[in-house]
Formats: structure tokens, sequence, C-alpha cells
């Protein structure tokens, strides 16, 4: 973990319990520092005794709403927001009213998404150092891993990767030797979501083989742990 990720400070403000959980989770495996606020209340009680350095704003919320608190959040500071709506029409209909957010995203959406999304809006905005630990460049023997272009080369030669085989290398190969389980696979790659098939990875993992490895039956990169799950060998 990169120190000046674990500075950041970000404001969870949303009111389905379950949601704020695995929000918060995410961003605190992704080395953020996190607090959560579930009505517009407690948000503003929070907000008025510090700005943080980040918040994640749900437009609906009980006691004061998303969009006011973006306001007043805005007379003070331009400190980054993300808004999440359950509606798109919601953002389509405020963001006339120049609703003064950074980006938003969607319910449902995955959590892996919305920090990817805090990435690129702290690195946008310049509190992010770009080409940070968790986007830098591999080389790893003959394969070499771009996550900035999202470009994939063996022996120079580039690979075609779906998005989420890329993700799943790319995952794999940022922690050589480290042993990843099926579940730990799903949560990270693919936002934990209940209705993935597990088999879904070891598809992924096959695939990826058959595109990387110069013998996909006897692989010397992805290897697979039996009994555990999969892990990259540099
Ligand atoms: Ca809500």
């Amino acid at each position: 973990m990169i120190s000046s990720m674990a500075e950041i400070k970000i404001l969870v403000v949303e009111d389905e319990p379950s949601l704020a959980e695995v929000v918060s989770l995410y961003l605190k495996r992704a080395g953020y520092q996190v607090q959560i606020a579930s009505d517009g209340r407690q948000a503003m009680s929070i907000l008025e005794k510090q700005i943080p350095d980040f918040v994640i704003l749900d437009l609906m919320l009980p006691e004061v709403d998303g969009l006011s608190i973006t306001r007043w959040l805005r007379d003070r500071s331009n400190v980054p927001i993300i808004m999440v709506t359950a509606r798109r029409e919601e953002i389509d209909r405020i963001s006339g009213l120049e609703m003064g957010a950074d980006d938003y995203v969607v319910k449902p959406f995955s959590p892996q998404e919305l920090v990817s999304r805090v990435r690129a809006v702290l690195r946008r905005t310049g509190r992010e150092q770009a080409g940070a630990e968790s986007e830098r460049d591999l080389s790893l023997g003959e394969l070499h891993i771009s996550p900035s272009t999202r470009v994939v080369t063996v022996r120079e030669s580039p690979i075609e990767l779906t998005a989420k085989e890329f993700d799943l290398l790319y995952l794999l190969a940022r922690h050589p030797r480290q042993v990843f389980t099926r579940d730990q696979l799903l949560e990270r790659v693919w936002g934990g979501a209940d209705y993935i098939d597990p088999g879904t990875v070891t598809v992924h993992i096959r695939r990826l083989r058959e595109k990387i490895e110069s013998d996909p039956s006897s692989p010397t990169y992805l290897l697979t742990v039996w009994g555990v799950g999969y892990k990259f060998e540099p």
C-alpha cells in the first residue's frame, strides 16, 4: 500500500447499510480510510467538523438529500465527489442544475468499478499520482503488462484479452506467488457478484493460459495450487 493513498479519507454517505458496508470494504482494501454516514444529517455533522479528501454521496437520502449536500460542499470546497444514484434519469435531470459532482455511478454498480472511478477522479484532480504502485507496468519474463493501455505482450507480440481476462491476469501478476482462492478472485475481479458461477474463474484461467503460456497444458506463469486456488509465478 502506498503511503499517499493511506492518508486519503473518504466519506461514504449511503442509507443502505449493506451497500455502505461493501463499498467501505472495497475502498479500505484499496488502501483508503473510510467513514460512513447513513443519512444526510449525519453526513452534514461530519462535514461541518472536517471536509474529507473525497466524498461518495448517495443522491436519495433521508433528512438532507445528496444534492443539497453537494451544493453546501461546493460553496466551501473543491473536494472530489462521486454521486451515487438509483436512476440514470435523476442524473439527467440534475445535470442541468450543475450538480457539481466529479463523476457518478448508477445502482446497481460493481464496488470494484466504484474504486476505479475514485482512483480516476483522484488522478484527474491531482490528488493521487498517475503511475502509482497499483497501476505500474509489469515485466515478468517474456510477459509485459501495461495497465494504462491495457496491453499485454508475450515475446513482444500483443495478446488479445477480454476486460475480465486482463483484470484477472493483472491482479495475479501484481502479487507474484500469492495464492488467491476462487472466491477472492471472484470478489476482486467480478465484484463478488452472487450471480457469477464460480466456474467462471476456471474458464478465464484456462483461456488466459491458452493466450499467454507456450504450453497451456503445462503452464509456467498461471499455476494451480491444488485445493486452494491460483497464483502467478514470475
Ligand atoms: Ca438512498
